[in-house]
């Protein structure tokens, strides 16, 4: 998909594009969490809460952290 605003184009059906803020979230909850009720929906810095980008720019959670992410859970355990 592609925005018609920004020009970012983005896959997966999880995936959710701000129309405000023009970033790309890996997922629904990511897409939420950048606009917290407390701040009247505003658009926030994704960095803020710790969200971090993979190499094609979107935001997702990051793997350090214990969120229960739809997508692939790995199983290998990582190491801390
Ligand atoms: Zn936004
Ligand atoms: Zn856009």
């Amino acid at each position: 998909m592609r925005c018609r605003q920004c020009g970012k184009d983005w896959s997966g059906l999880k995936m959710c594009h701000c129309s405000r803020c023009h970033r790309t979230f890996s997922t629904l909850a990511v897409f939420d969490a950048h606009q917290p009720a407390s701040t009247g929906w505003d658009c926030q810095d994704p960095a803020k809460n710790k969200f971090v980008t993979d190499d094609r720019g979107i935001w997702k959670y990051p793997k350090t952290a214990r969120y229960t992410e739809s997508e692939t859970v790995s199983t290998s355990g990582g190491t801390s």
